[in-house]
């Protein structure tokens, strides 16, 4: 069995070791060792990388109680070899992890919720948590409040010590959940009062943990999931949201804490202008359908047949429809764009020729498809001209 260095001294990086197993495979070797300080991917942790005589360490992982790790290249069994691990990602997972431990303490003592499990892998740090009362998110309010006590406990550097106590020991200690395993249990504990069975790695103190911010609450299958970031993580984090803020502020020439208001203010300039720009699309067309020349249908109505360019759906079938009811007429319109023209065809009140499946057949000759009803059809067509054509002649004829 592996002897796990870190459950002893979490800040040893460096150390010396003597590979008991080696099983090369490609351009790879899983190395077991007689003594480790690697952290094996575990609890929602993940491995530590670093180096084994030079060679990338790239994998860790428990298997049957050892650590395995997995280099770049090759050693030997029998060789003695020096360790070093990675300081920057060791000092992220057990800032990340730490702060797992004081957020569900919190979220235990506030609500009486119960944490299931840790992931930091992702850019993201998340527990799922479930609470007696069901809930899946967190107020404004209470993010802030369980946020700033946690930073507040952070500030407070308080100690934080790993041990394995007897079984005589563990029945006296307020654990916040039951351990799931039945020996060997490793209890952290984070003064002043949360205690919780893990094997993970820890700082000495909570001041290690440097910040922490809650980023949201959001259902997960049942659960709620917090998703959070501490030390160096949660500076990026806030650095990067106000840069984004503040180039965002400087476009809209106004101030960082008015920013939501010009936003707002902006939106609701964009939905006027949208809404006066369609006015004056449908005022457009309908000055274009006037100077039509109408032609004659089979039962006695005007046909007005009109290219646009460029119009979008909703104008021309506005347009359009007025101006088929106010002169009880067929109107017959495409609009071309970039890969195909669209074609809108009405019908006034007293026309009687169906212009659902008109379009659909003059569509369909002419490279495209669409369809509607007797009174209102809408399609597309490569070639809008011909499909405008056949129509007006077959409503002619
Ligand atoms: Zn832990």
């Amino acid at each position: 069995m592996t002897e796990r260095l870190y459950y002893e001294d979490a800040r040893l990086l460096s150390f010396d070791a003597v590979v008991t197993k080696a099983v090369p495979s490609s351009e790879k070797t899983q190395i077991w060792l007689d003594r480790t300080a690697f952290y094996p991917t575990s609890g929602g942790q993940p491995y530590d990388t670093g180096t084994i005589n030079g060679r990338k360490v790239i994998d860790v992982d428990s298997v049957d109680g050892d650590v395995v790790h997995t280099i770049e290249g090759e050693l030997e069994a029998g060789e003695k070899v020096h360790c070093e691990i990675d300081p920057v990602r060791r000092r992220d997972h057990m800032q990340q992890h730490c702060a797992d431990h004081m957020l569900a303490h919190l979220l235990y003592v506030h609500y009486g919720a119960f944490t299931h499990g840790l992931h930091i892998s992702g850019d993201i740090s998340t527990i799922d948590v479930t609470f007696p009362d069901g809930r899946t998110h967190l107020s404004e309010d209470e993010i802030i409040a369980l946020e700033e006590e946690v930073n507040d406990w952070i500030t407070q550097d308080e100690p934080i010590k790993c041990w394995f106590p007897s079984p005589e020991e563990l029945e006296t200690l307020p654990m916040r959940k039951a351990p799931t395993v039945d020996e060997h249990i490793r209890v952290v504990w984070i003064a002043p009062d949360e205690y919780c069975a893990c094997g993970g790695t820890h700082p000495l103190r909570t001041g290690e943990v440097g910040c922490m911010r809650i980023i949201d609450t959001k259902p997960a299958r049942g659960k709620m999931r917090v998703s959070f970031l501490a030390g160096m993580r949660a500076v990026r984090d806030n650095r990067s949201k106000t840069d984004a803020a503040l180039k965002a502020a400087n476009t809209l020439s106004s101030s960082w804490s008015d920013l939501p208001a010009a936003v707002s203010r902006l939106r609701e300039k964009c939905a006027e202008l949208s809404s006066d720009i369609r006015d004056l699309r449908r005022k457009l067309i309908l000055l274009e359908l006037e100077k039509c020349t109408p032609s004659v249908s089979a039962d006695g109505r005007s046909i007005y047949t009109c290219i646009f360019n460029g119009e979008d759906v909703e104008a021309l079938r506005d347009a359009a429809g007025a101006f088929a009811a106010d002169h009880d007429a067929y109107v017959l319109c495409a609009s071309e764009t970039d890969s195909s023209s669209l074609l809108v065809f009405v019908r006034g009140g007293n026309c009687t020729q169906n212009v659902g499946s008109l379009l659909s057949s003059a569509a369909k000759a002419n490279g495209g498809k669409g369809g509607g009803r007797p009174e209102f059809a809408q399609g597309s067509a490569a070639n809008a001209e011909g499909a405008l054509r056949q129509a007006e002649e077959s409503l002619r004829s």
